[in-house]
């Protein structure tokens, strides 16, 4: 396995690769790896000839404050967790590299970025589709990985790959939790033994809309302020968004007539965390 840090490098890589013609799947990760990265990478290995994994903090998605400064970073530990998974080449430019002095240019989304975690986090997919497009142009996939637990990202980078013309399959996989149901996350190193089970309610609250969904429940407020319930009832959470949207446009749904997703964003402690889960 080769790790790359330089774009020339990957650049050289890449067309190696593709002079092969050989198909390329990639994985784009912020590091901190865990099992739900894991398994973007093994559907990714199944799938294509080279594997490619890039590990990069961008900046430029998170918002001002601690977050980012908090985010656990761990290369060393990262690279012998993705060697374990046959991967080709991590690649993992610098900030420097990546944003050098002078730049300026970035990719904008309207509407998709409106909703949920848009609407709290204004700019963050700004940043999201911007890296993302700038891998893109590097690596130059066949095919390219997201996880379901970011629903809105995945629909954001869906939506981004077809309005820009741009020749990659992009594959949604499935959410990985622990046992007891919370959705891995690299902030989930974050929290205490505390705020670990208080964490639980976010799920919780999933699994209380999924049960009035199946007991035929279709109006919005009535599921969302059920869930609003069992979070409030945890000590030290406090609730960023609880959303049903529809589920390919992301616009609020007051009655559930189509595919819906309720999405979840709640702070457990100085933690943000975010889960979602499909009604249909
Ligand atoms: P991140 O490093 O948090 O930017 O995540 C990199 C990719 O892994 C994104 O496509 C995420 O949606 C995906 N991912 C993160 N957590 C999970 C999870 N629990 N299950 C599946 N995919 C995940």
């Amino acid at each position: 396995m080769e790790v790359i840090t330089k774009i020339n490098e990957m650049r050289a890589k890449v067309l190696s690769v593709k002079d092969r013609k050989k198909s390329i799947g990639f994985v784009p990760t912020m590091g901190a790896i865990h099992d739900g990265h894991i398994s973007l990478m093994r559907s990714a290995r199944s799938e294509n000839d080279e594997l490619i994994v890039s590990i990069f903090l961008n900046p430029t998605q998170f918002d001002k404050g601690e977050d980012f400064d908090n985010y656990p970073r761990q290369l060393n530990q990262d690279i012998e967790l993705i060697r374990k998974e046959n991967v080709d080449v991590i690649f993992s430019p610098g900030t420097e590299e990546m944003y050098p002095d002078g730049y300026c240019t970035n990719v904008r989304q309207d509407r998709i970025t409106d909703a949920l975690c848009g609407r709290v986090r204004p700019g963050h997919f700004n940043g999201v589709t911007t890296i993302v497009t700038k891998l893109f142009n590097i690596i130059k996939p066949d095919r390219a990985y997201f996880g379901q637990k970011d629903y809105q990202q995945s629909a954001v980078i869906e939506r981004l790959v077809r309005d820009l013309n741009m020749d990659i399959d992009i594959q949604v996989c499935p959410t990985v939790r622990e046992e007891d149901g919370l959705a891995l996350s690299s902030r989930n190193k974050r929290l205490n033994l505390e705020e670990r089970q208080n964490a639980l309610s976010i799920y919780g609250s999933l699994l209380k809309a999924r049960s009035m969904f199946a007991s035929n429940i279709r109006d919005a407020k009535e599921i969302i302020e059920e869930m609003a319930s069992v979070i409030k009832k945890t000590n030290h959470t406090k609730i960023d968004y609880i959303s049903i949207v529809n589920a390919r446009t992301l616009e609020d749904l007051s009655l559930i007539n189509e595919k819906a997703l309720a999405a979840v964003a709640v702070w457990i402690g100085n933690t943000r965390l975010i889960d979602n889960t499909i009604l249909e």
